[in-house]
Formats: structure tokens, sequence, C-alpha cells
């Protein structure tokens, strides 16, 4: 998916996660869930972040895209290591932002395997990425974003 999708499914995933946790700063909590959200595709030479932060091209040589970088083991090892340092909070919003990136490409026809390399749990959908079907889930989560908030 487009990396306006993946902040789109973040945010919504954001707003969603404050049913659970009161971050202590919603502004940093919130800029590391759409950070995170974007963080996948670094395994893309030509993705929006890699072209925006040009040192996470560096991931791209190195992993296949929706390899390894599309798998619960990064979220599951920052939080980890997050929450060992005390930044709990922050664990958290990592994970809410690579996890709404890897459950919104598990949309898409090309899917993803989530626990790349153990074995193959590959999850897709139906959704061409860059089509017309992307921008229509795309808008539909903004507005439920919005309602969200407005609610
Ligand atoms: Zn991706």
């Amino acid at each position: 998916m487009r990396s306006r999708t993946h902040l789109a499914f973040g945010f919504l995933a954001g707003l969603l996660s404050l049913n659970y946790i009161r971050p202590s700063n919603y502004i940093i909590y919130f800029a590391v869930i759409l950070f995170a959200a974007l963080l996948p595709d670094t395994d893309h030479p030509e993705s929006n972040i890699n072209k925006k932060i040009p040192v996470f091209k560096f991931f791209s040589y190195i992993f296949k895209h929706r390899g390894f970088l599309h798998t619960l083991w990064i979220p599951l090892i920052v939080f980890v290591l997050l929450y060992k340092f005390g930044y709990y909070q922050y664990g958290i919003a990592v994970a809410v932002g690579y996890g709404a990136h890897l459950l919104s490409d598990s949309l898409t026809k090309a899917g993803i395997n989530f626990i790349h390399p153990l074995k193959q749990f590959r999850i897709q959908g139906f959704v061409e990425t860059g089509g017309l079907l992307e921008y229509l889930i795309c808008g539909l989560v903004i507005v439920a974003s919005v309602f969200l908030l407005i609610l």
C-alpha cells in the first residue's frame, strides 16, 4: 500500500489504542505511531520514507521487500527493548504503528508473511497497491478517524 494509506491506518489504530493507554504526551505518541507506520517499507528502495530519509535506504539492500521487515518480529523486538529501558508507552506506539502497516499490507494481493522466515503464515487480500480500492479504503479509514475524533 501507499504511504498515505499506511499513515491513515496508523492514525486510526492510534486513536483506537487510546481506549487502552493514556500517553503522557499525545504528540510524541502519535509521531512515533506514524513514523513506525512507515518503517516497514524501508525495505523498498523507492518507498516514500527512503526518499525522505535516504539513510534508511540501507535496509533495502539487506532485506527483500515484504520480507523480514514486514514481520511481527521487528515491533516485538523494539517493544521489548523500549519496555526494558522504561519507554513502555513508546513501545506500544511502535507496535501500534508497525502493526497497522502489517495489517494494511495484508489486505493487498501480494500479502505478507507475518512470521518470515520461520514458516509460511502468509495473509493476502484482494487490494491492488495504488489501485482505486486502496484509495476508497484510505478514504474510509480517514472518515472513521474523523468520526472517532468527533465522537
Ligand atoms: Zn509495506
